[in-house]
């Protein structure tokens, strides 16, 4: 079982079953955000200073982020505090969420 919202887990996982000889379940399992008992974290927001405009972050599809300015910004009326953006980009631009 893996956590969806953790990227290195997932990816691990996922490595580790091609490589078997049998067959294999991964079953990714998180509650979903729609659900009126999940409480959503605090969004995160780009620091447009640490922001290359690599574009990663929005491979992942996300429709809470989007790009503007040439560097990515976050919709906080739309972003639930997941933090896989925060994993994905690899110059430390995401900040704030938790809570
Ligand atoms: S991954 Fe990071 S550096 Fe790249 S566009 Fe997104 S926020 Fe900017
Ligand atoms: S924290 Fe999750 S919902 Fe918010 S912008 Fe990042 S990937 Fe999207």
């Amino acid at each position: 079982m893996v956590d969806p919202y953790n990227l290195e887990e997932c990816e691990r996982v996922v490595k580790e079953e091609i490589e078997k000889e049998e067959p294999s379940v991964i079953i990714s399992r998180r509650p979903c955000v729609l659900l009126k008992y999940v409480k959503p974290k605090k969004p995160l927001s780009v620091n447009p200073e640490k922001c290359r405009s690599c574009k990663r972050c929005m491979k992942f599809g996300c429709p809470a982020i989007s790009f503007r300015d040439n560097h990515a910004v976050v919709d906080p009326t739309l972003c639930v505090g997941c933090g896989v953006c925060a994993q994905l980009c690899p110059f430390d631009a995401f900040e704030g969420g938790e809570e």
